[in-house]
């Protein structure tokens, strides 16, 4: 539901324009099984949880400012990718730093692109810093043909894997966008892909230094179970990265806070814990998808920690489901929108909440 304006008397038309992004619940009870936002369902690295921890017992230096630019946090990142550190960028979650890609990259006469069925912060995004958005429909089977991004643009912005359907698009087909579109950025918002098979064949992390016009945006939030942190980080030629930096400066001059730095690179350090729960996840997301296909769902290939799945029931809706599943405290999340209106998308959850999960639906349907 959309928020109710206060009374907006001294608001200037483009604040009473404004249709802020609204995000998924955050139930405030106990006992849900908790579905819905695709968070992480592990604990973070206990050594980050240790790095966060040090940070607060240390008075002296939580007194002073942090360090302005994140450098030891964006060295951390650029080690772990084999890139140099004035490619690395790191903000407030990746929310902030797409923002700030708005800000600096698709201000443009012509018109940014995007999938009709994408992220629901990239609508909000060009209303709010005043950008052309032209949405790009998603073939039949909720892919991405790049064919239908052949005209001139300022921009174009992809989730890869795109949410909410989960749906990877190749490399190769990155690669032509990039190539294509030489004039303009092409942003790549990869929030999910570690949660690809291949992460090293999915991620276009590897294509910066090869287009200079391409933005990789990562976060903390999901594989590395840091949602309460906010870090978020673009990768880029260092030209993009020195532009997100002056945006940055020019209207929010407070970097990552010294917690947030510390447990970051601490996160990234401990690759080995990384890897084991990221495998983890991708294990219980195909004994989801196979529970789920059982029950008579339609289940969309996922490379993220959430399915997008259809019911496929015949007098039961996806949101008949969706509402009878929270009844029995089970959250997912269900869109009231064209063609995913009959789809709910589940976070996978740790083995005890799918099978709740699961369970609950036997019953429903
Ligand atoms: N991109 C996509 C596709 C997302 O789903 C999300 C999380 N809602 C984000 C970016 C933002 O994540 P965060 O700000 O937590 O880094």
């Amino acid at each position: 539901t959309t928020p109710t304006l206060p009374n907006t008397r001294l608001w200037s038309d483009k604040a009473k324009s404004l249709s802020p992004y609204v995000p998924g619940e955050q139930p405030k009870h106990a006992n849900l099984c908790k579905l819905n936002t695709n968070e992480n369902p592990f604990a973070p690295s206990p050594k980050a949880i240790a790095a966060m921890r040090a940070v607060l017992d240390d008075e002296a230096v939580l007194r002073l400012y942090p360090e302005p630019e994140s450098d030891a946090l964006r060295q951390a990142l650029a080690d772990f990718h084999g890139l140099d550190i004035d490619e690395v960028f790191v903000g407030n979650g990746s929310d902030e730093v797409l923002a700030l890609v708005f800000a600096s990259f698709f201000l443009k006469p012509q018109p940014l692109l995007t999938p009709d069925i994408g992220y629901s912060f990239y609508p909000v995004y060009a209303d709010t810093f005043g950008v052309e958005l032209q949405k790009i429909p998603l073939n039949a089977d909720f892919c991405i043909d790049i064919n239908d991004y052949q005209a001139p643009c300022g921009g174009i912005i992809i989730a890869n894997p795109n949410a909410p359907t989960g749906v990877l698009l190749s490399l190769a087909d990155i690669e032509t966008l990039a190539r294509r579109h030489s004039d303009s950025v092409v942003v790549i918002d990869e929030a999910y892909i570690d949660y690809a098979d291949d992460v090293a064949a999915a991620s276009a992390v590897s294509l910066i230094r090869k287009y200079d016009n391409l933005v990789v945006t990562q976060t903390f939030s999901k594989s590395r179970a840091l949602a309460g942190l906010r870090v978020g980080m673009a990768f880029a030629n260092p030209s993009l990265i020195a532009a997100l930096s002056a945006m940055k400066n020019s209207f929010n001059s407070y970097p990552l806070d010294r917690v947030a730095q510390a447990g970051a690179a601490a996160s990234i350090a401990d690759g080995e814990y990384f890897e084991q729960k990221r495998l983890e996840v991708i294990a219980l997301r195909a004994a989801l998808v196979n529970d789920l296909n059982e029950l008579g769902f339609k289940v969309l290939p996922s490379s993220a920690n959430f399915v997008f799945a259809a019911p496929n029931h015949h007098t039961l809706s996806a949101k008949d489901v969706f509402e009878k599943l929270r009844e029995q405290g089970v959250i997912v999340r269900h869109w009231q929108k064209e063609r995913i209106s009959e789809y709910l998308r589940i976070t996978v959850g740790t083995a005890e909440q799918n099978a709740r999960l699961i369970q609950v639906l036997t019953q429903i349907l």
